[in-house]
């Protein structure tokens, strides 16, 4: 396969932004360090600006549910390009979108958009602070909630791909109010609050791990972080930016029957535009300004092009919640197909091969893999034209738009591979 052109690519752009990247994990740096570079998508695929072409099985990270340039969603953004692209000032689309993300996820009854996922867990964390009068923060490792100062601490994604244990320029003192626990141990939950129950403001936690790899909370887990939370007044955050309307249309706390205080939204709610959102009980959320003294905005919150295609993202899976079996059904069987030696854990439409002899559970069994393994497999996949999260530390993502021979031909790339 031919890279010259993303090569001359790479070597510009690393003179003028770190690392030639404008967020981390797209550097390939633990997997060879030559990214490629997109020149565009069709569906379940991506082509590279030599003309290679790529089963994506990154889809963005995430929001592309429905693979690149989905129809319904092209048409949306045509509309809103109609109207203008910003005003600073309330529109009818944004309720609408309100609306169906409150008729989709069980806890959420009020909801503020704001523009990524990062945005979404710092206020979440914001309100429960002012909600309950408390400063710290129960987090878990291996979980990452976005880059927000008080949360990187043994943080996932980057962080732990990079081996960067504590992120430089976050002060001390709000990594102190910080309580990083092993994920998956309800013992350490216990534990830490009976250390410091009436200083905890919430739990926050990805209801189903992606960024560690794909980590599924074990029998009676998140049943435990509900009732912890409920008996010491602290509110539990679940944090479904990557497991909102893709583990199920409303989400985690649908597939597991869980109900958070607070829930944060970004990845798929914005149909591959920037979104975010927070929500969850009505008396937690008016709480924020200007109905309560919690501050929080935004200039280009709700802005007409990413409200336009979260919502056709949205009314698209609502007309066809047949979307989500099928899913299941596909990655199911991609899953089967994963090659021997590998540790496959999969919840719905997203999954990871780690290669360890498992079972992987936390942070600490997700460690143990042979990266340099995945990283030949990796490597071994992309010359075949797939194209994989370059991490063993990631999940990867099944849209509605791979077909059969799309996984067949997967499965065949991974035997060789
Ligand atoms: C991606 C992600 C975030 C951060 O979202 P950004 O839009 O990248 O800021 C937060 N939490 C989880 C669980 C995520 O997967």
């Amino acid at each position: 396969m031919n890279h010259s052109k993303s090569r001359e690519l790479f070597r510009r752009a690393q003179e003028i932004i770190p690392g030639g990247v404008n967020s981390p994990v797209r550097a390939f740096k633990s997997v060879g360090g030559q990214p490629v570079f997109v020149a565009r998508g069709e569906g379940s695929h991506i082509f590279d600006v030599d003309g290679n072409e790529y089963i994506d099985y990154v889809g963005s990270w995430g929001p592309l549910l429905l693979g690149h340039r989905h129809p319904e969603i092209l048409a949306a953004l045509a509309g809103a390009l109609e109207i203008g692209t910003s005003f600073g000032a309330p529109t009818a689309q944004e309720i609408e979108l309100a609306e169906a993300i409150i008729r989709a996820v069980p806890s959420i009854e009020m909801v503020r958009l704001v523009n990524s996922g990062t945005e979404a867990t710092m206020s979440a964390i914001r309100v429960a602070r002012g909600f309950t009068g408390r400063d710290l923060v129960v987090k878990f490792e291996g979980c990452y909630h976005g880059h927000v100062d008080s949360l990187l601490v043994k943080a996932g994604s980057g962080v732990a791909t990079l081996g960067i244990a504590d992120t430089q320029g976050v002060p001390k003192a709000f990594c102190d109010t910080t309580l990083a626990l092993p994920y998956n141990s309800v013992e350490a939950v216990e534990h830490a609050f009976r250390a410091h129950g009436d200083r905890i403001a919430a739990i926050i936690v990805e209801p189903v791990v992606g960024n560690m790899g794909c980590v599924p909370p074990l029998p009676g887990y998140l049943e435990a972080l509900r009732q912890i939370t409920g008996r010491f007044g602290a509110l539990l955050i679940f944090d479904e930016v990557m497991t909102g309307f893709r583990v199920a249309y409303g989400g985690a706390q649908q597939r597991y029957g869980i109900r958070p205080d607070l829930t944060t939204l970004g990845k798929v709610i914005g149909g591959g535009l920037p979104v975010g959102a927070y929500g969850g009980r009505k008396d937690i959320m008016c709480k924020v300004a200007p109905v309560g003294p919690v501050y929080q905005a935004g200039t280009l919150s709700g802005n007409p092009l990413a409200v336009a295609a979260g919502l056709a993202m949205l009314r698209h899976l609502e007309a066809h919640p047949e979307v989500y079996a099928q899913l299941e059904e596909r990655a199911a069987r991609l899953c089967a197909g994963a090659p021997a030696g590998v540790t496959v854990n999969r919840v719905g439409a997203m999954f990871t091969f780690f290669f360890t002899e498992g079972p992987v559970t936390d942070w600490e069994s997700a460690r143990r893999c042979d990266t340099a393994r995945f990283g030949k497999f990796f490597r071994g996949m992309l010359e075949q034209g797939i194209y994989l999260a370059p991490s063993q530390f990631e999940a990867a993502f099944l849209s509605a738009a791979h077909t059969d021979e799309d996984i067949a031909r997967t499965i065949a790339a991974a035997g060789k591979a």
